[in-house]
């Protein structure tokens, strides 16, 4: 019997959505199917175009057993009718922007969003004739100036890596609505925990499977949710084609690590929480930014958006660059690394000037103000693991005392 999975609660959603036992062998846990290929009726076609929803496996790209467990899974814990997974948040991005742009068309992108979506997005995307605004998503109004007759896409990221900006996403919503544009969320930062933007008007959310959704810091993936509408054409016309088929492999990966994630999520929320208040009364810490926070410019819309203030941080101290060697070499157990929502700790300075340089180029005066509200100089973007809070507070610690004697 198939389960109506949409009626349980998360943590009973994140163990057994997806899942059932083998019925060849009983087995409990789920199989990895990484058969590339599969034995197929002679009478099979070809051609995706032939592709329905009832077609059996035919080649990986275009579908697999362990890829659709996962799928299910996304799917009941974002609330989604369907889901689509990828080998990287990257190629979901990529294949969103794909399906939804043509040559003549208008989309306004987050002017602070992860690195990659603002490099291709500044000259690859507008090479093909695509044409984009940059506009700081936070301001409703300029979001609204920036519409034109031919905007069909609104891309927001909330909270924005990685300076944990927050953008409106009803506000935004009502706006894409009105003009008959798509609006996509990358709610990466937030999970599906804080944050379900379907259910605030978005048409599409994305999510690097990378971070908290996998948690373990071990497998690549990413993900597209939204209707059965949306993402049937974006599989059968755009997904297969372009390719970028996550590993069955990394699907079983990041499943696994879902068992556990709402779990997750609360400590990585404690603890954040936690850090960013020793932070915050910390002789040589300049500014803490926190969803969570009193402090955070716009702690009253995470108080609204967010269920849970997820565990990313930032922090600015003097001389960022300098006492990032310092605190680098002298952490015990926070990682000084990329990367994000694991259960390891993981911390990255990242300097103003260097990503001005190569990724956010701002147009406006204002763009850089916003910018230099929340990120200064340069940020410590710290990403709060599972490790006892106290451990990791002084860690942190003793790190500042190197930085700073
Ligand atoms: C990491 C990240 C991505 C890209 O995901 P990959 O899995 O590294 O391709 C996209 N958006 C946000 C907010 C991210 O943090």
């Amino acid at each position: 019997m198939k389960t109506d999975f949409l009626k349980f609660g998360e943590q009973t959603k994140s163990v057994h959505a997806g899942e059932f036992p083998d019925p060849f062998t009983g087995a409990s846990a789920p199989n990895i199917v990484m058969s590339t290929t599969y034995v197929v009726d002679p009478d099979t076609g070809f051609s995706v175009e032939g592709l329905e929803e009832d077609t059996p496996w035919i080649y990986t790209r275009w579908g697999n057993p362990t890829i659709a467990q996962l799928e299910e899974k996304l799917a009941a814990l974002e609330d989604a009718e369907a889901a689509l997974a990828f080998a990287s948040g990257m190629s979901a991005i990529t294949a969103l922007l794909f399906r939804l742009l043509k040559a003549g068309d208008h989309a306004i992108i987050s002017d602070v969003a992860y690195a990659a979506l603002a490099e291709i997005t500044n000259e690859m995307i507008p090479a093909l004739a695509i044409e984009i605004t940059k506009v700081n998503t936070s301001d409703i109004e300029a979001v609204r100036a920036a519409v034109q007759a031919n905007t069909k896409l609104i891309y927001i990221e909330t909270p924005c890596n990685p300076i944990l900006r927050l953008t409106d996403i009803a506000a935004i919503a009502a706006i894409a609505r009105s003009v008959g544009a798509k609006l996509a969320v990358d709610s990466t930062f937030a999970t599906p925990i804080a944050t379900k933007p379907l259910q605030l008007g978005a048409n599409f959310v994305i999510h690097s499977l990378t971070k908290y959704l996998c948690g373990h810091g071990d497998a690549l993936g990413g993900v597209i949710l939204g209707s059965a509408e949306e993402l049937v054409p974006l599989r059968k016309h755009t997904a297969i084609r372009l390719g970028g088929t996550i590993s069955p492999f990394n699907a079983w990966l990041i499943m696994r690590g879902l068992a556990t994630f709402p779990l997750r999520m609360k400590t990585h929320a404690e603890n954040a929480a936690k850090i960013a208040q020793f932070l915050e009364s910390h002789p040589k810490v300049k500014r803490v930014i926190y969803p969570g926070l009193p402090s955070h410019p716009q702690h009253e819309l995470a108080r609204q958006q967010m269920n849970n203030f997820s565990g990313m941080l930032t922090f600015q101290v003097e001389n960022g660059k300098a006492a990032a060697e310092k605190i680098a070499e002298n952490l015990q157990i926070i990682h000084y690394a990329v990367s994000l929502g694991h259960h390891r700790s993981l911390i990255f300075y990242l300097d103003s000037k260097d990503l001005m340089q190569s990724s956010f180029k701002f147009t406006a005066p204002e763009q850089v103000d916003s910018w230099n509200e929340f990120a200064g100089d340069g940020i410590f973007r710290l990403s709060a693991g599972l490790e006892d809070a106290d451990d990791l507070i002084a860690d942190l610690e003793q790190g500042l005392k190197y930085a700073f004697t």
